[in-house]
């Protein structure tokens, strides 16, 4: 049985999200932007915490924990990347890349996707086909190099578009209308891009999350995995060149958008 995914909006732009074994009782929460929506979810559905999966060590992912914690009667296991433990919370559960452990009685495995940040990593639970990506793959986007070099990101981009079709990304922030505009000036012309564009506008205008989206919606329409596309290529006049260099001529074109 697959575990229950709820997105929780957090601060102005982000999200959080938790899952639940209905099977165990275990419920776990991908980042801590603040602690009372997460803290309000929990009371709602009558749920222990008993897992944090931090993907990154920025505020806007981890600040919220301390409030969290004092908040709770029984100290959840904090997973996150080994290598960044040093500007992490305290991690009870340190992890690398490829490691597969057992979190809400699933199989998730860790994936290294620095970029965003070095250190930076994705939780991929195969079977629910969940895939927590904070902010490396976003929807029709992802994050900006504040650590990385452009290759670093597009080796982390290539694992995370290498996961199945059906796999559902849940991504830090809701900047996916911007992305959408910036993906417009690059890709008018692809007809899935026209389709999604249209689905977004209908969601934002509802106020709804646009967050999460499948992979295979992502492979269509994101701009950042069409680098290997050669119509985009020839658009940016670069059908000659690499994959990376070309996700590199996007990132530096988005940064500026
Ligand atoms: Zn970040
Ligand atoms: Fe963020």
């Amino acid at each position: 049985m697959a575990l229950e995914l709820m997105t929780l909006p957090c601060l102005s732009d982000n999200y959080a999200f938790l899952i639940h074994s209905a099977e165990t009782g275990e419920t776990a929460l991908i980042d801590v932007p603040e602690a009372g929506p997460v803290l309000d979810a929990l009371k709602a559905r009558g749920w222990t915490l008993t897992d944090v999966l931090l993907t990154h060590h920025h505020w806007d992912h981890v600040d919220g924990l301390p409030d969290l914690l004092a908040a709770l009667p029984a100290k959840p296991r904090i997973w996150g990347a080994a290598a960044d433990a040093h500007r992490l919370p305290p991690l009870t559960n340190p992890v690398k890349d490829g490691d597969r452990v057992t979190i809400c009685a699933e199989e998730a495995v860790i994936i290294d996707v620095s970029g965003h940040t070095i250190g930076h990593i994705a939780f991929h639970f195969p079977n629910s086909s969940f895939a927590f990506t904070g902010d490396s793959l976003m929807a029709m986007g992802c994050g900006r190099l504040f650590e990385g070099s452009p290759e670093t990101m597009w080796q982390s981009l290539c694992k995370l578009a290498a996961l199945p079709d059906e796999t559902l990304i849940c991504s830090g922030h809701e900047y996916t209308a911007s992305n959408m505009r910036f993906a417009q000036t690059l890709d008018a012309a692809n007809p899935d891009l026209i389709l999604r564009a249209s689905e977004i506008e209908k969601t934002c205008a509802a106020g709804k999350a646009t967050v999460p989206s499948t992979l295979a919606s992502e492979r269509l329409t994101n701009p950042f995995l069409r680098a290997t596309n050669p119509s985009l290529k020839a658009a940016l006049g670069m059908a000659d060149a690499d994959n990376a260099a070309v996700f590199a001529a996007i990132r530096a074109l988005k940064d500026k958008f």
